[in-house]
Parts: C-alpha cells; sequence; structure tokens
C-alpha cells in the first residue's frame, strides 16, 4: 500500500501578478541605473535650505544610508514626473507669450558654481520677456523656479505662499537670485498641482538675508566637513519629525 503524500495548496508562494512583475524590472533597472550615476561631489543649491546641516554634511560625504532608506524606485519616478511637470509648465509659459531660456548656447542648463565649485547650482529658466498683458507684473530678467506637489502640498503653498509653506524652496530661490545676479527683480515661482494640473504663479522678492544665511550655511557645512566635526544636530530628540524622516538617522544617534 502507498503512502499518499497530502497537498497544501495553501502555502504555496503566490505568483506575482503582472503589474508586480514587470513593476520590479522597471524599479530594479531605475535603482540600478540612479546608482551607478557619479557621485556628485559639490554642494547643491537645492539642498541647501534643508533645515539640518549635520544631514547635509552626510549627503555631502556621501555616507552609507541606514538599510532601506535609499531611493526606490517609485521615489525616482516621482523625481522623473516632476521634470515632466517642469517642461510642460515651461511649454506652458512660452504660449502665453513669456520668453523663458532654460539652457545657454552650449546647451547646458543655466547655474552657477562658487567656493572652487564646491557650492553649485542649476536654475530652471530665466524670464527676459512677458507678454504685454503681463509686463507690468513680471519684470524681466527674472528667476523662474518650477516645481510640481501633490494637491495637498500645492493648495498648501496656494494659501501660505512659498516663502511660508516650502522655506527649502524660498531658501533655494534668494541663493540662486543672489548668485546668478537676478536680485534686482522677484523671482518668478511656478507650482504645478500633479493631481489636477492647476497653476500657480507667485512674484517671490529677493530676500538678501536668507541669501546671505544660506550662502553661511553652505561654508560652514564645507568646513565643518573638510575639519571632521560634526554640526549640531537639529534636534535634542531622536523622535523630531525631521530625524523620523531622515535616512542617516541610525547613524546619526547610534
Ligand atoms: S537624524 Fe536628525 S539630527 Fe541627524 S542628520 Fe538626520 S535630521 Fe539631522
Amino acid at each position: 500500500m502507498t503512502n499518499v503524500i497530502p497537498l497544501d495548496f495553501n502555502h504555496r508562494p503566490k505568483p506575482p501578478t503582472t503589474a508586480e512583475a514587470i513593476n520590479a524590472l522597471i524599479d530594479i533597472a531605475l535603482v540600478a541605473e540612479n546608482g551607478s550615476r557619479p557621485r556628485r561631489d559639490y554642494l547643491g543649491g537645492s539642498r541647501l535650505g534643508d533645515p539640518c546641516a549635520r544631514r547635509l554634511q552626510y549627503e555631502h560625504l556621501d555616507l552609507p544610508r541606514d538599510p532601506d532608506t535609499g531611493f526606490s524606485g517609485q521615489t525616482l519616478r516621482i523625481f522623473a514626473v516632476g521634470h515632466v511637470f517642469e517642461d510642460l509648465a515651461i511649454g506652458w509659459l512660452r504660449r502665453a507669450g513669456f520668453d523663458i531660456r532654460t539652457r545657454g548656447r552650449d546647451g547646458e542648463q543655466f547655474g552657477f558654481s562658487v567656493a572652487n565649485g564646491r557650492i553649485q547650482g542649476h536654475i530652471d529658466g530665466v524670464v527676459v520677456g512677458a507678454p504685454p498683458e503681463a509686463a507690468s507684473l513680471v519684470a524681466a530678467p527674472a528667476l523662474w523656479e518650477c516645481k510640481s506637489a501633490n494637491a495637498r502640498n500645492w493648495k498648501e503653498i496656494v494659501r501660505r505662499g512659498v516663502a511660508a509653506a516650502k522655506p527649502v524652496y524660498a531658501a533655494q530661490i534668494a541663493l540662486y537670485q543672489a548668485y546668478m545676479g537676478l536680485a534686482q527683480t522677484p523671482a518668478l515661482f511656478t507650482a504645478v498641482n500633479k493631481d489636477t494640473a492647476e497653476l500657480h504663479h507667485e512674484l517671490v522678492p529677493f530676500d538678501a538675508a536668507l541669501a546671505q544665511a544660506t550662502s553661511d550655511k553652505a561654508v560652514r557645512v564645507l568646513q565643518a566637513c573638510d575639519a571632521g566635526e560634526w554640526l549640531p544636530r537639529i534636534s535634542a530628540e531622536p523622535g523630531h519629525f525631521e530625524c523620523a524622516r531622515c535616512p542617516w538617522q541610525s547613524r546619526c544617534w547610534a
């Protein structure tokens, strides 16, 4: 008499759905591509508004992030979608009659490099001309910065203004105005609602104190990195909301 081996159909691993299988392949490719990009050896102007200077040090020194905190495929896709919205916004503004330049004759994005190349930034564009209907509103030349945001963040920007709602963006704008020689005119800030395609435009007067403070912070970060010192943490508590979402939380508080 042969023994019958009971079959347990409940414990077979569930095969991935078509979507899961394809998305996994895409994410693997995106993460690998991102990992193969050369390391940025300068402090990026767009990051200097980060409220934690120590985090900027970790980032600049390219110290390993905590496990499972690297950019996922989905995060990389979100970044890429943001660039598409920016390109769309440029096209829409140009159709409305704005003359926006985004690249120099060499085809490169406009930008600046200071402190022997250790602080750099690349701007979204320069408004060099506005249509007659808006010429009294938007003075040229003016820095143009564009961000895309989900509906909740976009509404917050509209309600409070970019400086109050997104200080990181405000610091970036002030620094870019200063280093690009565009401090004489208010910057034009455009925010695209990723959920509804609504547009917000806001004039941002040059904030000299913010530009100086942001530049000083960059110098402090570089000097501390060179000296092997750590700048103060943003909080005395690892549970602070900035630390809770920080990719160097374990390293920082170990
Ligand atoms: S864990 Fe907190 S204090 Fe440490 S680098 Fe991150 S944000 Fe700054």
